[in-house]
């Protein structure tokens, strides 16, 4: 038996869960939101410090869990905020001396492709839509290589930038999803597609520019904007699956909470004779499930660290950089 407990904190969210062989016993999170503006990683880094000991006895109650029986400390390493991952790194250091349990620390990108493994993915294409990343991952000898990416910025990022500019706070992507089922007619936008990379931020300035124009209605700049940025990624998604010749398709991340996202996925994937999963809404925005999760799957293949001095945050830590040495063990 082993429990793992796991701290996200990367961005906007502050979160604990406790995974126990594989099984989610608890996810508790609470998230900074603001009504106007996007976030400023000084105030989130403060909303986590404030919430993190409320979050954590919370997330021991609801899952019935002895902290003594706890095994290890997994916590998203990166990438991230600095002043927020830093928040997360110490509160997990402080619990490892405290419970005197080893640390793990874990890729936040990757986390959200391995929660996938309980929709029972085996070897996907992860189409992983998320605030600040936008990758097409899947696993090749020893890694999670990057098969495309955005060229500038992540698809929620770029959402919610969107939805500011209109006035909306953060989160804008739940926002303009509602917005969008009621835009009719679809505007044209740019179609930024560069090999298996997409491009968002000329995207972002034409959608600035039909606002401020005030000739266009909101909605169906919001209908239109989805209808374009998805159907880009979708196709990048598409390419991978007929490059490497897998035939599942794995979505994540805060996007994939989107409706039209995941039917255009669905869509495609009927089209080729692919599967499509996507993990339940809980395990698709940032969450601490998640790390626990993978933290679980690295504790067993031997990956652990006692000495405190010798980890630190990695706010640009790459996907790709990660050796995936739990892989051949778990297949
Ligand atoms: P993550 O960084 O993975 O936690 O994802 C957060 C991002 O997901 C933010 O940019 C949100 O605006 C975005 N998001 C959440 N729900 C939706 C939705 N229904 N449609 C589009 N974007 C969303
Ligand atoms: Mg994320």
């Amino acid at each position: 038996m082993t429990i793992i407990l796991g701290i996200e904190s990367t961005a906007h969210t502050f979160g604990i869960g406790v995974v126990k062989n594989g099984k989610v016993l608890s996810n508790v999170k609470r998230s900074y939101v603001t009504e106007k503006g996007g976030i400023i990683p000084i105030e989130a880094a403060e909303f986590h410090q404030s919430n993190k000991k409320e979050i954590y006895v919370e997330a021991l109650d609801k899952g019935d869990i002895d902290e003594k029986k706890i095994d290890a400390i997994a916590f998203s390493q990166g990438p991230g905020l600095a002043p927020c991952l830093l928040e997360g790194i110490r509160f997990a250091k402080e619990l490892s001396k405290k419970l005197r349990k080893p640390l793990i620390p874990v890729n936040h990108c990757i986390a959200h492709l391995e929660i996938g493994r309980l929709t029972n993915a085996k070897d996907p294409i992860m189409l992983y839509a998320s605030g600040a990343n936008t990758q097409i991952i899947a696993y090749e000898a020893g890694k999670y290589r990057v098969f495309g990416e955005t060229l500038d910025i992540g698809v929620g990022n770029f959402i919610d930038n969107f939805a500011r500019y209109a006035g909306i706070g953060f989160p804008g992507g739940p926002v303009i999803e509602k917005l969008a089922l009621e835009g009719k007619n679809y505007i044209e936008l740019p179609y930024k597609v560069k090999g298996m990379d997409v491009a968002l931020s000329g995207i972002l300035t034409n959608l600035k520019q039909k606002l401020e124009s005030k000739k266009y209605d909101l909605n169906d700049l919001a209908f239109s904007m989805q209808e374009t940025v998805f159907a880009m990624l979708v196709e990048t998604a598409e390419r991978a699956l007929a490059h490497t010749g897998k035939n599942e398709l794995l979505l994540g991340g805060g996007v994939a909470c989107n409706s039209r996202l995941q039917e255009m996925c669905k869509i495609m994937c009927k089209e080729r004779g692919a599967k499509f999963f996507c993990p339940e809404k809980s395990l698709l925005v940032d969450n601490a499930a998640m790390i626990a999760f993978l933290g679980e799957i690295m504790f067993k293949s031997g990956i652990k660290e006692k000495n405190l001095d010798k980890i630190d945050i990695m706010p640009r830590q790459r996907t790709d950089e990660v050796n995936v040495i739990w892989k051949k063990q778990s297949l």
